[in-house]
This record gives C-alpha cells, sequence and structure tokens, in this order.
C-alpha cells in the first residue's frame, strides 16, 4: 500500500491542512501529500490583518499545527513548491519543479490571491495587498507611526488594517467607492455604526469615490481619487477582495464558475477531484443553491466533508456560514445569509457598542450580527441553525434571557 497513489492536496492552507487531519482522524490509512506554494507551514491568515500586522511575533506563532503533528499522523507537508498541471487522464500532478505525483483523489484547496487595482502604479513597491505572511513582513517595515497610510477598500481587511493603522500611530484615510463601509457584508444601520467608529477614532473615511490614479516616481506619494481630491500618502494597502485561485482547474477542463464548481459532497465535474475552501463554488444542501464564501469556518467544514467521502461515509456540506472581524477592542460575529429579511430586529444599544442585530423573513431568523455579543452569538447561531420563529418583541428586549427563545 504504501506505494499506492493517496490522496494529493494542492494547497497548504486553511482547508488542506484540516482536510489533513480530518482525514486521519476519519479513519483514512492511504498516503496523505499535501503540496503548498508558500515557504510556510499552514498558517492562520486572519491575525495577518489583525495582531500580527503592528507586532513582531515570528511566523511560526501563526502555524495551524505543529510540524511535529503531520510527522506523528504520517501526512507529508512539501511547502515551497507549487503544482503547475493536473494530467486527469494519468491521475498525476505535475510540480513546477518537474516531479510528477500520482493520486487517487485530488483535492484542490488553492484559496484565492488578493485583486489588484486596475490603475498605472499598482505595482509600486510601497503598495501592498494583505494575503500572505510574505506580504505582511513586507508591509511591516513600512507600518511605522507617523506614516500616511491610504487603504483602498472599506471592507473587513481594509477596515481591520485601517483600525490597526491608527491605533500604532499612523495617520489612515480609508477610500471606498460604494457609498458604505462593509457595502457587501453589512446592513445599512451596521455599515454607519463601523462608519462612526472608524470616523470617532480619527479615521478618515471616503466614500462613494473610487481611486483614479496614484502619482510618484518610484514609491506612490499621492492617491488622487475619482473626484480629483489628493492624499499624500507614504503607503498603500489594498484591500478590494479576492480571486479564487482556479486557473489550475480550468487548465484541467474542470466546471469553473467564480470559483471551482462543486456539488455539496465537494466533488468537481471529476469525481477524482475535490475542490475546498476560498477556490470553491460549492453547492449548501440547506440553501439549496451553489455560492463562494471566504472565511475559516466555511473551509474547515469543507475539509471535514471532503474527507468524509473520501472516507466512505455520508459527505453532505448544509453548514450555515458564519465569520468573524475583530476592530479596536469590538468583536463582530456574523451569521446565516440575510438575503431576503423582511425585517431587522435590534437587541441592546448600538451606543453601547454591545447588541444583536437579527433579520428575519417571515418570522424566522435566517442572520443575525453580534458586536461584543459572544454568548448570544452563540444563541443567534443556534436560532439560525434550527429556523427558530422568536416572538419579535421578546428578541428585541435585553431583559428576557435569549436562551429562553431558542
Ligand atoms: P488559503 O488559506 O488561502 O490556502 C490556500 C493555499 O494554497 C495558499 O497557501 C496558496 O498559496 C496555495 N496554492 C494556491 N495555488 C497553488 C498551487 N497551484 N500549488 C500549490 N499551492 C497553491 N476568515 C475568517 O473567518 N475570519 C477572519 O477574521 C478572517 N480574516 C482574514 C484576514 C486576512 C488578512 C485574510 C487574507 C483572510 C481572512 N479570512 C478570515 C479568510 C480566511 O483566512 C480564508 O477564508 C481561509 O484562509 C481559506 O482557506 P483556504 O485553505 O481555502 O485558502
Amino acid at each position: 500500500a504504501a506505494n499506492e497513489p493517496g490522496v494529493v492536496i494542492v494547497g497548504a492552507g486553511q482547508a488542506g491542512s484540516e482536510l489533513a487531519t480530518s482525514l486521519r482522524t476519519q479513519g483514512h490509512a492511504g498516503g496523505i501529500v499535501v503540496v503548498g506554494d508558500e515557504r510556510w507551514l499552514p498558517y492562520r491568515r486572519p491575525p495577518l490583518s489583525k495582531t500580527f500586522l503592528a507586532g513582531d511575533a515570528a511566523p511560526e506563532s501563526l502555524e495551524i499545527k505543529p510540524a511535529a503533528l503531520y510527522a506523528k499522523l504520517d501526512i507529508e507537508v512539501q511547502t515551497g513548491v507549487g503544482v503547475e498541471t493536473i494530467d486527469r487522464e494519468a491521475r498525476s500532478v505535475r510540480l513546477y519543479d518537474g516531479r510528477a505525483l500520482p493520486y487517487s483523489t485530488l483535492v484542490l484547496a488553492t484559496g484565492g490571491h488578493a485583486r489588484r487595482l486596475a490603475i498605472a502604479g499598482a505595482d509600486r513597491p510601497n503598495v501592498h495587498g494583505i494575503r500572505g505572511i510574505d506580504d505582511v513582513l513586507r508591509l511591516r517595515a513600512d507600518f511605522v507611526p507617523g506614516r500616511r497610510l491610504v487603504v483602498v477598500g472599506g471592507g473587513y481587511i481594509g477596515l481591520e488594517t485601517a483600525a490597526v493603522a491608527v491605533q500604532h500611530g499612523l495617520s489612515v484615510t480609508v477610500v471606498e467607492a460604494a457609498p458604505r463601509v462593509l457595502p457587501r457584508v453589512a446592513s445599512p444601520a451596521l455599515s454607519q455604526f463601523y462608519l462612526d467608529l472608524h470616523r470617532e477614532r480619527g479615521v478618515d473615511v471616503r466614500l462613494g469615490l473610487g481611486v483614479h490614479a496614484f502619482e510618484g516616481a518610484e514609491r506612490v506619494e499621492t492617491v488622487v481619487l475619482a473626484d480629483g481630491s489628493r492624499i499624500d500618502a507614504d503607503l498603500v494597502v489594498v484591500g478590494i477582495g479576492i480571486v479564487p485561485n482556479t486557473e489550475l482547474a480550468e487548465t484541467a477542463g474542470l466546471e469553473v464558475a467564480d470559483g471551482i464548481v462543486v456539488d455539496s459532497a465537494t466533488r468537481t465535474s471529476d469525481p477524482a477531484i475535490l475542490a475546498i475552501g476560498d477556490c470553491s463554488h460549492h453547492h449548501n444542501a440547506r440553501y439549496d443553491r451553489r455560492m463562494r464564501l471566504e472565511s475559516v469556518p466555511n473551509a474547515m467544514e469543507q475539509a471535514r466533508v471532503a474527507a468524509a467521502l473520501i472516507c466512505g461515509k455520508p459527505a453532505e456540506y448544509r453548514a450555515v456560514p458564519w465569520f468573524w472581524s475583530d476592530q479596536y477592542e469590538l468583536k463582530l460575529q456574523m451569521v446565516g445569509l440575510a438575503e431576503g429579511h423582511d425585517r431587522i430586529v435590534l437587541r441592546g444599544d448600538m451606543g453601547e457598542r454591545a447588541f444583536v442585530q437579527f433579520h428575519l423573513r417571515d418570522g424566522v431568523v435566517v442572520a443575525a450580527d453580534a458586536v461584543n455579543r459572544p454568548q448570544e452569538f452563540a444563541l443567534a447561531r443556534r436560532m439560525v441553525t434550527e429556523g427558530a420563529r422568536p416572538d419579535p418583541q421578546k428578541l428585541g428586549d435585553p431583559a428576557m434571557a435569549l436562551k429562553d427563545l431558542v
């Protein structure tokens, strides 16, 4: 059995690491090889735009599992080498160093890369993206108190970066093309809450304006906005979303549509090839539709479904999506899909910066956003998962214990 092709996992990230270890805990006895093109063992990305950015923690502190654990579980992790092509007929992948690696099952866990701004100057050395450790090590050198930072994009990563930067003594401007921050994920009220918070902490937030040009010789010195206004900058961070890494799948002829298309058991259009995590456009059985998510819980849950499938167990993805973001001393946690809601019930006081906002559709709790309410968030998650129909009056009354409404 030692020489037989085993499971090959492309991408040593959150999903790839979880899959490798889950395969062992779920009883897979064959070979497991994880191939990753970064020089690091699988690591947690969330701290990259949070604590890791301003501090001096070593990259190793982000490791998801220690090297010894992979060794103990007989999981081979090859870092610093990418997979170049897939030969589906031969069931084998070719690495950039020329080696061929046969597989019984191939799993694509390739994540995504930071979307680049399509304007001149976007490749200057003081323009940064934040996707990997190496991006942040480069950025840290520029991340000096007193410097002027322009953040392009008012999404999670942009706002988390702005929060860390202003607390670290940089002067910070956030430029967001949409009329509000967190435009893709938050309700208008929550966007307003975060806008107020950042402005209060001294971040200059410009809404409804795209970046028109970067000026400066070697480095960007001025950011010019669509209305002609100019912002002086020592450094720029671009946080305008990610593009899923689908090239490998596309070249191999697999179905791709804003992510690698998979069914609710993580299978691509080739049943010997699975895809999980940020790179997958996956079917969620609970919602009976396909979506692409960028979150740690999604990467982990899909990895466990893929592990179950490979081990011949029932495998179906039907998780309720959830996510978190840390900005200043506030923990935001979000669960569910708010789309199609017809009512919002606020529990608590936004002014006190501790509240839960419930989204209801036909009386059913479909989503919730909690700020500094971790215990209530846990209950809100249960409500969304169970499709609870609480009395809206009681739901909005902090004097009524939430656990009695679950
Ligand atoms: P990744 O972790 O990106 O791993 C994919 C790996 O595959 C990468 O190392 C990539 O280089 C490698 N790869 C790609 N192509 C190849 C190839 N051909 N050959 C070999 N290797 C390849 N999520 C949350 O839930 N909460 C948060 O607060 C949060 N904060 C975040 C902050 C930042 C700055 C970032 C960047 C992400 C954050 N996320 C957060 C998102 C979360 O980190 C991702 O959803 C998660 O990492 C996805 O895991 P993955 O395994 O699919 O992809």
